[in-house]
């Protein structure tokens, strides 16, 4: 078999030590006979992998003690209606920064709940995409929230300040294909909330960690399985929850701390971003839109010069091991997502072949 190194925006790669790892505990986990998906999440055996998994998870991120972490269903996308249903209380606005795709769309989403004053952050500076900085957003005074999305997986756009408004304001942040890739101050955030399919484990999970004050406060019409108050004291198996991916999550936390934390993984990303974006700029082959103050490291959108050759680019990538490079259909022409699962080899193979495609048909 060719190595393949895959690029996709989620389902991603997972590093390939903790699929062999499941792989080889699969048929007969813990020595009972059975794999861990058939075994009840109320039994000893995946509690202890469940404990185990937050206690990783804390760790990597550092999170204080007054935050509960939850494993939840319904992706992304459910926190979209999570966040408002938990945490509006009796106010009927909340402030939303609008920096690209999944910022929109947590906007559409927030509508059905409330009335969102929409701060649109996407600014062109010297022709490139940008995001105004946070000191400049001008948020309301009666919000409920001040909801962002750190990182716009389709755009490849990202904002890395770190939030400062104070005490006063609660912010909620869709760390989704982010999280993980960096050290967070974890107390500026009222809610980070994430799905897993990107740099935690496998789809059909999905981490909130929330500040215990916010609890308490959701809206009667909040279904059970989206309230942080009645999953944490279930300790999120209020029903069942998605097992195999909380498992795979714990090895994917286990496969973290061995190589480093996610100080670790920080360096390790920039340079594999800093590769891929030098030999874009490098080229009049290939162009990426963003500005450099607010470029993606996980997910980097690109464009060929001669859009004609973009078929024959995926073809011969494809055919290359290098999966997965067609870029989302709102944006158009190629996009790398490089999570903390690529290795930089995964990089190196993609820059080389981008450098030898240029040659042959620049
Ligand atoms: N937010 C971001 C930043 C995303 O990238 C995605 C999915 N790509 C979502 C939200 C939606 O996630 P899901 O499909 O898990 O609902």
């Amino acid at each position: 078999m060719t190595q393949v190194y895959n690029f996709s925006s989620g389902p991603a790669m997972l590093p390939v030590d903790v699929l062999r790892h499941a792989q080889q505990e699969l048929c007969d986990w813990q020595g009972l006979g059975t794999s861990v998906m058939e075994v009840s999440h109320r039994g000893k055996p995946f509690i202890q992998v469940a404990e185990e998994a937050e206690k990783d998870f804390r760790d990597l991120l550092q999170i204080p003690s007054n935050y509960k972490v939850l494993f939840c269903h319904g992706g992304g996308r459910g926190q979209f209606a999570g966040v408002p249903l938990n945490i509006l209380g009796d106010k009927s606005t909340a402030d939303y920064v609008d920096g690209g795709y999944w910022a929109s769309s947590a906007v559409k989403e927030a509508k059905k709940y409330l009335t969102p004053n929409v701060i649109d952050a996407k600014v062109t500076v010297d022709g490139k995409r940008a995001i105004i900085p946070m000191r400049d957003w001008q948020l309301s005074d009666n919000a409920a929230y001040l909801h962002y999305c750190p990182n716009e997986t389709i755009d490849g756009i990202a904002i890395d300040e770190t939030p400062d408004f104070g005490p006063d304001v609660v912010v909620a942040a869709d760390f989704s294909s982010t999280i993980l890739s960096r050290p967070i101050d974890v107390s500026r955030y009222g809610v980070i909330y994430a799905g897993a399919q990107k740099n935690i484990g496998p789809a059909g999970l999905t981490l909130v960690v929330v500040r215990e004050d916010l609890l308490g406060k959701a809206s009667k019409a909040c279904p059970s399985i989206l309230d942080y108050s009645v999953l944490n004291e279930n300790d999120s198996m209020f029903n069942t929850p998605p097992t195999f991916a909380w498992y795979l999550a714990g090895l994917v936390f286990k496969w973290l701390k061995e190589q480093g934390g996610v100080a670790a993984m920080d360096k390790v990303n920039q340079q594999k971003s800093d590769l891929l974006y030098g030999v874009i700029d490098n080229s009049d082959f290939y162009r990426n839109d963003v500005a450099a103050s607010n470029r993606s490291r996980m997910n980097i959108p690109f464009q060929l010069a001669d859009s004609k050759l973009d078929a024959l680019f995926l073809e011969e990538s494809f055919a290359a091991g290098l999966h997965a490079l067609k870029g989302h259909r709102v944006v158009g022409g190629m996009r790398a997502s490089i999570y903390n699962a690529m290795p930089l080899a995964g990089v190196q193979a993609l820059t080389d072949f981008m450098v030898d495609f240029e040659r042959r048909h620049g």
